[in-house]
């Protein structure tokens, strides 16, 4: 038996000083409701999905309601979630909905696409029971006050999960609006395996959040597997990841990880990126660098 353990985080950025403690409570809140899946011995596919629905249905966060609102003034959503074992499922701009992360759940268990995006993902959510929500419902007052002002600048608030269970068995999540007024159909790193998501037995599980045209193109996630499977630890695999980043891409960004022992890390090249953990059921959590 593992000992189980789960990390998440609130988004790479800047994060204000008054929105601090709402941003802490939130990844702890989100924390607590993955690990009450773990604690009951439940699976750590079910831990991130958990976590992550806590962390979309919060309008701190950039995802689910309070999603950032591209340069239209809709609502476009990404999510990946995926398992040690290799299996995966991902959506990309799906139009106002809530918790894209179960959506992106459906099609991992289905097990026929990886990815779906736009109105095909919203099709298949109608298929199976989840339906689009109504514009009004997912737009915050942040999120409205934001696109007022058309603010381009900067990422931050997405959200994300890595867990592992009694099991062994490891899972991440990321879920996200994407960047503030970015163009219709834009999709970044969050909802793509290996750069925004990533989960394998053989190594751990990650994700990530900063500028994804950045991210892509390091594979942040994968590049971070790799270096656990060569003996890296937690932590140290997520500076060099965040490393690589900055100094190939000139993007900033941060990312989690729990590896296959159990170990959690986590590092950003920006001022905060809001992080809890339980880990031998204790929570701990900040936002500053380790
Ligand atoms: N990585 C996300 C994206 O580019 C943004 C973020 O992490 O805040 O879509």
């Amino acid at each position: 038996m593992a000992s189980p353990a789960i990390i998440v985080h609130g988004g790479a950025g800047t994060v204000a000083d008054e929105r601090r403690a709402g941003c802490i409570a939130g990844v702890e809140r989100a924390a607590q409701a993955g690990w009450e899946v773990l604690a009951r011995g439940g699976p750590a596919l079910d831990a991130v999905e958990a976590a992550t629905r806590v962390l979309e249905d919060d309008p701190e966060f950039n995802a689910g309601y309070g999603a950032v609102l591209n340069r239209l003034g809709t609502v476009e959503v990404d999510a990946c979630i995926m398992d040690g074992r290799l299996r995966a499922g991902a959506v990309g701009a799906v139009p106002w909905m809530r918790h894209p992360i179960t959506l992106a759940r459906k099609l991992l268990e289905a097990g026929e696409h990886v990815m779906l995006v736009g109105g095909g993902a919203l099709l298949y959510a109608r298929e199976h029971g989840l339906s689009g929500d109504p514009p009004d419902t997912m737009i915050s007052p942040r999120a409205r006050e934001r696109h007022e002002k058309a603010l381009t600048t900067g990422v931050g608030d997405t959200v994300g999960a890595c867990a592992i269970d009694r099991d062994g068995g490891l899972a991440a999540a990321t879920s996200t609006g994407g960047t503030p007024y970015k163009r219709p159909g834009r999709i970044g790193d969050s909802p793509l395996v290996g750069a925004g998501n990533y989960a394998d037995e053989r190594a751990g599980a990650a994700s990530a959040t900063g500028h994804g045209e950045s991210i892509i193109r390091v594979v942040l996630c994968k590049g971070l597997a790799d270096r656990l499977r060569a003996g890296a630890t937690s932590d140290e695999a997520a500076r060099a990841a965040i490393a690589e980043l900055v100094e190939r891409t000139g993007g900033e960004g941060g990312v989690i990880v729990v590896d296959k022992q159990g170990r959690v890390g986590h590092f950003t090249s920006t001022p905060r990126m809001p992080w809890a953990a339980v880990v031998d059921g204790r929570l701990q959590s900040g936002a500053e660098q380790p």
